[in-house]
């Protein structure tokens, strides 16, 4: 079978993630991690005082982006793969509720976008991916072979975000997540550029009441019938 371009897109915190990891292992294939590269570019901006008070240089971040180098390694002792920035490890600091703050509005920038949607395109050129995010499957491979678009309950999406919290050091309470959930939803649907919204091509997936491995079987159910 060929190597397929998976593009999984959806709501914030509805496991995105680990069902594309899921995936990629399954099937042998690179999983792409594209929250994490928006919160690469939060980090940064933070780091060079770029966001003050809530409040973003959208000029000065524009005119610094060709300094930021994002790339993945696995990590073979923790058995996942991690994000670094600029050399440096960043996977538990990006997860922070501090970036989660400002992700959305960094994330609204056009030449943000432009930038990072353009490196990854290149990752996937060879297909054999699974990328996930908010705009795979509408701007970045509108051609992909399978499409998914996940969602879950606002809830049920909090809770898990807590627990997976809660095994890290980043501490946020649950009422924090679901704002910080419920605004980015909103930022994300409503902005300009690429807004998230399902690709009239792609499969729902709401995952409330599914267990990893019910979800699992489920897209891979959907990968055997594809006419390829
Ligand atoms: O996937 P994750 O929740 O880590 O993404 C963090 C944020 O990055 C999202 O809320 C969204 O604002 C932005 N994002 C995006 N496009 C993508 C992936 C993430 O705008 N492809």
């Amino acid at each position: 079978m060929k190597k397929l371009t998976i593009a999984i897109d959806g709501h914030s915190s509805c496991g995105k993630s680990t069902l594309a990891k899921q995936l990629a292992a399954k099937l042998n294939y690179s999983y792409v991690d594209t929250g994490a590269m928006y919160r690469c570019v939060t980090l940064f901006a933070f780091n060079k005082d770029l966001i003050v008070n809530g409040l973003i240089d959208e000029n000065s971040l524009v005119s610094q982006l060709n300094q930021i180098n994002i790339h993945f390694q696995y990590n073979e002792n923790l058995g996942k793969s991690e994000t670094f920035l600029n050399d440096e490890n960043v996977e538990n600091e990006i997860r922070s509720l501090k970036i989660s703050d400002m992700v959305s509005p960094i994330a609204k920038i056009k030449e943000v976008r432009a930038f990072l949607v353009e490196q990854q395109q290149k990752m996937g050129k060879q297909g054999g991916i699974v990328m996930d995010g908010r705009d795979i499957g509408t701007v970045v491979f509108p051609n992909a072979d399978l499409k998914l678009f996940m969602t879950a309950s606002v809830e049920v999406r909090a809770q898990r975000r807590f627990l997976e919290l809660s095994e890290t050091d980043n501490f946020a309470s649950i009422n924090d997540i679901k704002k910080n959930i419920e605004e980015r939803d909103f930022i994300d649907s409503n902005r300009e550029e690429s807004p998230l919204r399902k690709a009239d091509d792609a499969y729902v997936l709401d995952n409330s009441n599914l267990t990893r491995e019910e979800q699992l079987a489920w897209i891979l159910e959907k990968i055997s019938n594809l006419k390829i």
